[in-house]
């Protein structure tokens, strides 16, 4: 049925759905089959029965058909209160009965057309005992009056022989109804449906305004791409960024095409190693430094990825966030140039003062070793090599990653030279030094700055160990490495401060209550230099037992490890 009023409304121009359109139409609609059908009666009748158009009955059925009809079109029903338009089907029954009494002679069966209004009334929305009601009863009155109005006797069977038409009304409402209700159940259960889409929606369109607001406030550039790499999000902050970087006079790069450096802004980072394809492969990571631009625009970043995934875990994307950091990086690399320029300065007017006090105590010596004055001469060197030594570590850490040069060496001889160097200084803190290297132990090293690293790693050694403990050095070749370690029985290195401890000027809270001198850069320019040459450090310890330090170097040198610490300048 649906279909059919769709049809015919789609025929009239109406492309709405019935329910759709407003009541007035809607009613409108309703009278029209009733209409069209006695149209069709009264052009059968004009042609076969001329007669009974000029029955007065059958006129005022005419004439009332035709006031309903301009009535449901030009009535407002909608501002009247509910229900007020079933008064056209109510009369329509009128219009039948006075259609049926003034035609019935020459037309039988016109008391059928009963059934329009039976039909509206069923699926009006009327509560279905009343379109009952009203389906059985107004036809009845409708076959009735008449044969009571005649003036002829009324019998039980003159009343009883039109008796069907009101039984067949009532079956045809009650069908109708049934079907009307499971329409409206059906349309009733769309409709609500159609409220929780709108509702969804609705919330899905305030969620993403929202999102959209928050990724144009935040100061990051934010992009999410799909697991094809399609850009899905991208913020205005990383629309600005993504412009940086493109070449001049193209306004849609794609990403290859973008200008992206190392952290040495000059070196450009090859599209497959680039964050956001990474990123695409289901890479995560944090703070990477990258630069992006040429020239005096170029901009540093510090890029992070996570990835997403699906609810059964599938990857499904990523998130990749810039972080604009060119004024961190710069007040860093200033910091750095002003600690190695200062440094610098500060050296070579140390070594002379050294190099004086040396001269001076030894003449002292030679005439009154046990003199005051020898003991503060002795007291000024030692301090101004701490203060040269202290100078030569910062500038070492602000001169940025360790610069080697490997050749084949002997690492036994170096560990003997460092711990008989360091011997003195062990035999003041009564601390006994013990050698378990080998006697030769060929490595691929830069010699001076092994010493370094060796000389780093007894001097803690000694500081940190209590009089009259034992530092043993050890070293071994393994397959496709060369190794040593330093151990000593000292206060050791509680769990918790174990991360710090490569970090610039870490210093446990052991060591600084303790008032134990230094300044916490000596492992990190030992982890430097080891990384240089490719190889780990590492270390066990535990507190109050004591530590052990352990390096390990590929046998014949190696691709240097990527720096970890922030000695060097590509991870903020
Ligand atoms: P410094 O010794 O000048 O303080 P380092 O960088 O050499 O700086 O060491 C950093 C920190 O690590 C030290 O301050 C100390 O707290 C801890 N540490 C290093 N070596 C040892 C060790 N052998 N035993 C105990 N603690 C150590």
């Amino acid at each position: 049925m649906s279909a059919v009023v769709k049809n015919a409304l789609a025929m009239i121009g109406v492309r709405k759905q019935f329910h759709e359109l407003n009541l007035r139409y809607r009613v409108f609609l309703s009278q029209m089959p009733l209409v069209i059908c006695v149209a069709l009666v009264a052009l059968v009748a004009a042609i076969f029965f001329p007669t009974t158009l000029d029955n007065v009955a059958f006129q005022a059925g005419l004439i009332m058909l035709a006031i309903l009809t301009a009535a449901s079109f030009l009535v407002p029903w909608d501002r009247l209160p509910y229900p007020t338009y079933w008064v056209i089907p109510l009369l329509d029954f009128v219009v039948v009965a006075a259609l049926r009494t003034g035609g019935a002679e020459s037309l039988s069966g016109l008391s059928m057309l009963a059934v329009f209004p039976v039909f509206w009334l069923a699926w009006s929305g009327i509560a279905p005992v009343t379109a009952r009601i009203i389906s059985f009863f107004a036809p009845l009155l409708l076959v009735w009056v008449p044969v009571l109005t005649s003036g002829e006797p009324v019998t039980a069977a003159g009343l009883a022989d039109p008796f069907l038409i009101p039984i067949i009304m009532l079956a045809i409402c009650v069908t109708a109804s049934i079907f009307s209700l499971s329409e409206t159940d059906k349309q009733g259960v769309l409709e609500a449906k159609d409220r929780e889409l709108q509702a969804v929606l609705d919330e899905t369109r305030d969620r993403s305004r929202l999102m959209q607001t928050m990724m144009d406030t935040v100061g990051v550039g934010l992009v999410a791409v799909d697991k094809d790499g399609h850009d899905i999000l991208m913020n205005r902050r990383q629309l600005q960024n993504h412009m940086l970087a493109a070449p001049p006079g193209n306004n849609d790069p794609n990403e290859r095409q973008l200008h992206v450096y190392k952290p040495d802004r000059t070196s450009p980072i090859p599209p497959e190693e680039r964050p956001v394809l990474r990123a695409v492969r289901g890479e995560t990571f944090s703070d990477e430094l990258v630069w992006i631009g040429e020239g005096k625009q170029q901009r540093a970043m510090s890029i992070s990825a996570r990835s997403m995934r699906d609810d059964d875990g599938t990857f499904a994307g990523s998130v990749v966030a810039f972080s604009d950091v060119t004024d961190l990086v710069n007040a860093l690399a200033a910091k750095d140039d002003f600690v190695a320029s200062v440094s610098h300065e500060l050296r070579t007017p140390l070594t002379s003062i050294i190099g004086y006090l040396d001269l001076a105590l030894e003449e002292t010596q030679l005439k009154d070793p046990d003199g005051s004055m020898a003991v503060c001469l002795s007291v000024a060197l030692r301090n101004a090599e701490r203060l040269l030594q202290l100078v030569s570590d910062l500038l070492t850490t602000a001169s940025g990653p360790a610069k080697i040069e490997q050749r084949s060496a002997d690492l036994a001889e170096v560990i003997a030279s460092c711990l008989a160097s360091a011997t003195p200084r062990a035999e003041e803190a009564g601390v006994v030094l013990v050698n378990e290297s080998p006697d030769d132990l060929e490595a691929f090293i830069d010699h001076d700055r092994m010493c370094q690293v060796m000389d780093n790693l007894l001097s803690n050694a000694i500081k940190y160990s209590p009089a009259g403990g034992r530092v043993t050095v050890s070293a071994w070749r393994a397959e496709g490495s060369v190794g040593f370690e330093v151990e000593d029985h000292g206060m050791g290195i509680a769990e918790e401060d174990r991360g710090g401890v490569f970090t610039k000027f870490f210093r446990t809270p052991t060591v600084r209550r303790a008032a134990i001198p230094g300044v916490g850069l000596g492992l990190v320019i030992t982890k430097a230099i080891v990384e240089a040459h490719g190889g780990t450090i590492d270390f066990t310890s535990e507190l109050g037992k004591g530590t052990t330090f352990r390096v390990l170097l590929p046998a014949h040198g190696g691709d240097p490890v990527r720096p970890t610490e922030a000695a060097s300048a590509d991870r903020i």
